[in-house]
């Protein structure tokens, strides 16, 4: 089981990969990131916020109780857009 234990918005210090959809979140951007622990591992979850929206359009089509990665992602909106969410994201910059 996932459990976050912090969220906080931080500005970029460095380049990172987006956890959700892998885009690059670039040094000085303001990006996501949730501190979680799963089975006593703990890791970051970051996320760009250009994504965002399709991760909430996602939630919004499954249960609150499931545990959903990149991958989720990635299948949603492969099935609803017929592209990955990286490529979607690009398109609009
Ligand atoms: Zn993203």
């Amino acid at each position: 089981m996932v459990e976050v234990i912090h969220t906080g918005n931080i500005k970029a210090r460095k380049q990172h990969t987006c956890s959700w959809c892998h885009s690059l979140i670039k040094k000085g951007q303001v990006y996501k990131r949730d501190t979680c622990v799963c089975d006593g591992i703990l890791y970051y979850w970051l996320s760009c916020g250009r994504c965002q929206k399709y991760v909430d359009e996602m939630f919004q089509k499954i249960n609150l109780d499931e545990e959903v990665n990149d991958e989720d992602l990635e299948l949603f909106c492969l099935d609803k857009y017929g592209k990955k969410p990286k490529d979607l994201i690009e398109e609009e910059l």
